[in-house]
């Protein structure tokens, strides 16, 4: 028998060795195919009795596999959506089914005789984990890099092909297992071994051979445990005296952790406590109903495709102009050693890409090479590099005050003090050293790219990037796009940008761009709660029950309020008084002027920073600010969610008409990645789409009645909503993504 995926080769004992090895992709994924030929493989396997048992491994080096391919169920889920149109109950019922089939082979795999080991290489996640979670013994490679995973809760679905019902029956430990699945954890192979997900880990070149011996030596028993009669799960019963004690307190680690926003993690805890009570039939009928059910969300829908398409679309270049060929980035050159060109210059090179940094002294181009130096060696101490990685990385970041060590550098990176004079100055300096070709890039936060690159001699050359902080652990990157700014210049900026593994949007050039814009709204939003007299825990509570990571006051305190001082400053300066609240611009003034009051930097902001290990704890004096709201019962938590929201995903309204952003996936994408907009909605539209826009509208009204103008829907919007359209549909970008998966 011949696969299309697979090859099958039998040895001498009779042992088959199956190695998965997709032809036109870098990893193996499960689609179609992939399952027909699970599907004809079981099937030799029972059949042909030359065959005595199996080893299941993947022929990519040091990867077994990422899983389910999420375009196919985006796939389904479309053919779904049109079905139920016409009738809902047969739409349902033929999503159950489809969402079954991956099960029902790996409990064919299961049952299918003959005992079968999954030897995991590399990596393994998901479906593929839930593959190996059926096979009847699991060994991990000591590969360092070695991941295992059921990561579906993060893109709003939960492991839905025997994943929570093979957890759940194999573990000794149901915490870290509940946890695990919940978040999506990624284990090491000692971890899972620890909590009885695998049995072993042994030296990558011995896994094939280990794994066939132990079919040899008969210690692979082909009928699994749960299969058995008495069988009793090791982490114990749901009613017991330890099962009292674990779930009450893992339905409220629930609630905390997710505010109840995600519907995928409360099903996780249904599937593994109900599938706990039956037989694994029953268990798995149940976790696929539950799959079907997330599926069926709308917050499934819009996180795979914001938070895996459509990132995976702009990483892939999406929006980099065609018919420019791929420049070859060697060295990059970076001026300003400060916080931010640091943390470019660490990621830079950590691409191993050769760096000049640059700054006024020696001394200070120094220190900024010290924070690569620091990063790195916490990765070493934390067995995440190697000592030589370390070595090779330093070695790339020359740390200098002489530009003409610029001559031969591909791209260059502004990030000094942000004043424009100062920025032009250096234009100029740099200009006169680089090459030609070379391109030129601000990474400037609030100054217009085209007012920028009036000092350049080439502006075609000159664009914005825009990194955001810390630059080591934000993944997005805006790309601005001066008036006069060239294709060239965007191509080479969006391959740098792949080659530091960020996620690339591009922006046209306005005041804040994109990003800033609508986190500005977020936390304005939060300053005007205050001085309503909202006590602050409330504010910052409800803000992460919305879905945001960090309450608006704490975020504040990270980018440090005399920094918020400054914009609000230079935005009455720019465009007159009225267009700051004044009762705000005295709240960060009395904040910054009269109680010293800067942020975490200073340790005093919103919130106090005692040394550690004593935590940060909102500033008392915050009480005495405004007057208290006299009936705390009378806040209305709904609202104050909607005012975060709404806020933000205005702003980005707004944003689209003006043209700033133009591809709805960049909106949606932009807003998860560099401000933490609730990842359940898919991003600021999708929330918009999601409610609908004529519900959206009615929304932003009634917050205008209450709360005042910056609540007004923009024209856009109420045209959307006349018209009943979604972002989705007026604006979707045309991608075939059964030829992208
Ligand atoms: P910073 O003050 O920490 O660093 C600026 C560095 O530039 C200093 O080391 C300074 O010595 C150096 N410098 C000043 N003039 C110079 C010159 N003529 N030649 C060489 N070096 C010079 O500031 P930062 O926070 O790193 O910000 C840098 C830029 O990045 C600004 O434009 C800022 O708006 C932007 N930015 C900042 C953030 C942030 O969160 N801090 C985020 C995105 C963008």
């Amino acid at each position: 028998m011949t696969y299309k995926n697979f090859t099958l080769e039998i040895d001498k004992d009779g042992i088959a060795l199956i190695k998965w090895d997709m032809a036109d992709k870098s990893m193996n994924v499960i689609d179609e195919s992939v399952m027909d030929d699970i599907a004809a493989f079981t099937k030799e396997l029972s059949e042909n009795d030359t065959i005595i048992g199996a080893v299941i491994t993947s022929g990519k080096k040091n990867s077994f596999s990422g899983g389910a391919d999420l375009s196919m169920l985006e796939r389904s889920l479309k053919t779904y959506h049109a079905e139920k149109a016409k009738d809902e109950e047969t739409a349902t019922q033929k999503l159950f089914e489809g969402v079954s089939t991956l099960g029902t082979l790996f409990r064919n795999i299961e049952t299918c005789g003959k005992p079968i080991v999954c030897a995991i290489n590399g990596t393994c996640m998901g479906g593929a984990f839930e593959m190996a979670l059926s096979c009847h013994a699991r060994l991990a490679s000591d590969y360092d890099a070695l991941r295992l995973a059921l990561p579906e809760v993060q893109v709003g679905l939960l492991p839905g092909a025997g994943g929570t019902q093979r957890v759940s029956r194999l573990t000794k430990d149901m915490q870290s297992a509940l946890q695990m699945l919940v978040q999506g954890q990624r284990l090491k192979a000692l971890k899972a071994k620890a909590m009885g997900l695998i049995d072993d880990v042994v030296p990558a070149k011995r896994l094939i051979p280990t794994a066939k011996k132990m079919i040899k030596d008969r210690l692979v028993d082909p009928i699994a445990p749960w299969d058995k009669k008495g069988f009793k799960a090791p982490s114990g019963k749901v009613y017991s005296p330890a099962g009292m004690q674990l779930w009450p307190a893992a339905n409220a680690i629930l609630r905390q952790q997710t505010a109840m926003n995600y519907p995928a993690a409360q099903y996780i805890l249904s599937c593994v406590y109900e599938g706990s009570l039956v037989p694994i039939d029953v268990g798995l009928k149940i976790e696929a109903r539950y799959f079907t059910a997330a599926m069926q969300s709308p917050q499934a829908a819009n996180m795979i495709r914001s938070l895996f398409l459509s990132k995976g679309e702009l990483e892939k270049g999406a929006r980099r102009p065609t018919g420019i060929r791929n420049t070859k980035i060697k060295k990059v050159g970076i001026i300003g050693a400060g916080f931010m060109g640091a943390g470019i210059a660490y990621v830079t090179a950590k691409a191993g890409i050769e760096v000049i940094l640059i700054d006024q002294t020696q001394e200070a181009a120094n220190k900024g090479k010290t924070h690569s130096d620091r990063l790195i060696s916490k990765q070493v101490s934390r067995g995440r590099a190697k000592a030589e990685d370390k070595e090779k990385l330093l070695s790339l970041i020359t740390s200098t005050t002489e530009y003409k060590a610029l001559g031969d550098a591909d791209l260059i990176i502004e990030a000094v003090f942000e004043d424009g004079a100062i920025k032009a100055d250096v234009t100029k300096k740099v200009e006169a050293v680089i090459k030609p070709t070379a391109i030129y890039a601000s990474n400037t936060s609030t100054l217009p790219i085209t007012d920028l690159s009036v000092a350049s001699k080439r502006p075609k050359n000159f664009i914005g990037i825009h990194f955001f902080s810390p630059v080591d652990k934000m993944l997005l990157v805006e790309l601005i796009m001066g008036k006069k700014t060239g294709e060239r210049a965007l191509a080479i900026a969006l391959d740098y940008v792949h080659l530091i593994r960020k996620t690339p949007i591009v922006v046209n050039d306005s005041r804040g761009f994109y990003a800033n814009r609508c986190v500005l709204n977020y936390v304005r939003e939060g300053h005007i709660m205050l001085t309503e007299g909202i006590p602050a825990a409330m504010i910052e509570n409800v803000a992460k029950m919305s879905g945001m990571p960090v309450g608006p006051l704490s975020l504040n305190d990270e980018v440090a309020l005399d920094l918020s001082q400054r914009i609000m400053q230079a935005t009455i300066r720019d465009l007159g008084k009225k267009a700051v609240d004044p009762k705000l611009m005295d709240l960060i003034d009395t904040m910054v002027d009269k109680h010293g009051r800067l942020g975490r930097k200073n340790g005093k902001g919103f919130y106090d920073y005692p040394p550690k290990p004593a935590k940060k704890h909102l500033w008392p004096g915050l009480k005495d600010m405004f007057e208290p709201i006299s009936h705390v019962d009378d806040i209305d938590v709904q609202e104050l969610k909607e005012r975060f929201l709404v806020a933000q995903a205005l702003e980005a309204a707004r944003v689209f008409q003006e043209g700033v952003i133009t591809d709805v996936r960049e909106a949606d994408v932009g807003s998860i990645l560099g401000f933490g907009f609730a990842p359940w909605s898919g991003g600021t539209l999708s929330y918009i789409d999601m409610l609908g826009s004529k519900a959206f509208v009615t929304l932003c009204e009634k917050l205008q009645k209450k709360h005042g103008d910056r609540f007004r829907p923009n024209k856009l919007l109420v045209e959307m909503a006349a018209n009943n359209e979604k972002f989705y549909e007026r604006f979707n970008p045309k991608i075939d993504r059964k030829t992208e998966a």
